[in-house]
């Protein structure tokens, strides 16, 4: 039987996703050879990456002057190539959490960082204001969802620079604003596809400005003149972001996904605030709709596994919290039905009258 899966990356796919992959693996697009097996330079091949760098443009409605490419080396190898390519003197970072401070150390190999604003003194459980932007910056980095404390920035701020966003896990959630910012990155394997390929999407005139020689395979303008096909790109997860995106296309587009996944979060959030066994770590006005963390009140302390084991046998997995903050966390990406989502609320009353 099918689990509810609740992973936060890898997480779950569309089963529209895995069956059409499923027949590429047998035959793709008619020609006797698998996804698996068939060469990147193939006209069949060359039509996939065609269609998902057009329909990922579409989708977000990107403007003219960008570029969508499709590389390797996961979102932790943009936290790299954004300031190797993007920072001439200085960058603002802003720390939200565990994946901003992995950019934030990158970002320091390269020059000037400035911490612009930080959710730290109350252990990153808001989304820090951003209010004081200096005008002086390359870029402002930001990490719109933060994954590990369910935080999350559901709009495209106004600051007076223009912004470099890991979106990893929040890509297609919501429309963007794609005008306002650089570059926008992510791995796939939250909302688009299986891991093993990153999506970029940058404004082609900010590049070749970086003051240092940037090595072939980092440097941006290389996958840009050979759209993404300096080396061999990511085959199999390619052919799976399209689909994807097919599915998002058939479904309504993003601004119905976002209603989707609002309504979901809404479901499991008022779940939580009526428990009387759960409660909710994010400020409300930060919480996230892809990611919620929760716990169990103190007065429930050493429950945690019961309830794990408990969820278990309705099905329910990926629900334990990050290891460094306990508890439990809810990932309901694009592809995680409503029903899961009702299957765990239901799961936390029975647990919760039980005791
Ligand atoms: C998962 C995640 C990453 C790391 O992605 P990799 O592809 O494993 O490098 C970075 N940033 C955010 C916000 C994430 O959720």
């Amino acid at each position: 039987m099918k689990k509810h899966n609740f992973y936060a990356g890898p997480s779950i796919m569309s089963q529209y996703t895995i069956d059409h992959t499923i027949d590429a693996i047998r035959d793709f697009a008619g020609t006797g050879l698998s996804v698996l097996e068939i060469s990147h330079r193939s006209k069949e091949f060359q039509a996939v990456m065609d269609e998902a760098q057009a329909l990922f443009k579409e989708l977000l409605d990107i403007p003219e002057g960008y570029e969508v490419l499709f590389l390797g080396g996961g979102a932790s190898l943009q936290f790299c190539m954004v300031p190797y390519n993007l920072l001439k003197t200085k960058a603002g970072y802003v720390d939200s959490g565990t994946w901003a401070h992995k950019a934030i150390k990158e970002a320091k190999l390269f020059g000037d960082v400035e911490i612009v604003a930080s959710s730290e003194d109350d252990k990153y459980v808001y989304y820090p204001k951003l209010d004081n932007v200096p005008t002086d910056l390359d870029y402002l980095h930001i990490t719109t969802n933060n994954t590990i404390y369910g935080t999350e920035l559901r709009e495209d701020p106004d600051v007076p620079v223009r912004m470099v966003a890991d979106m990893s896990s929040d890509i297609f959630s919501r429309p963007v604003d794609v005008s306002k910012y650089d570059l926008i990155y992510g791995g796939a394997q939250k909302n688009l596809a299986p891991a093993g390929v990153t999506f970029v999407i940058v404004k082609t005139d900010v590049l070749g400005q970086a003051p240092r020689a940037i090595p072939t395979m980092l440097n941006y303008e290389t996958h840009v003149k050979k759209g993404s096909m300096f080396n061999t790109p990511p085959v199999l997860p390619i052919y799976s972001a399209l689909q994807t995106l097919k599915w998002y296309k058939e479904l309504g587009g993003v601004k119905k996904l976002q209603e989707i996944d609002e309504e979901k979060a809404r479901v499991l959030y008022d779940a939580i605030d009526e428990s009387k066994m759960f409660v909710g770590t994010v400020k409300p006005e930060s919480r996230s709709i892809m990611n919620v963390c929760f716990v169990m009140k103190p007065e429930y302390a050493g429950l945690e596994k019961d309830f794990l084991d408990f969820a278990a046998t309705k099905g329910i997995v990926g629900i334990k919290g990050h290891r460094s903050v306990g508890g439990f966390r809810a990932s309901l990406y694009n592809a995680l039905p409503l029903d899961s989502v009702k299957v765990l609320t239901q799961a936390m009353k029975e647990f919760e009258n039980k005791h």
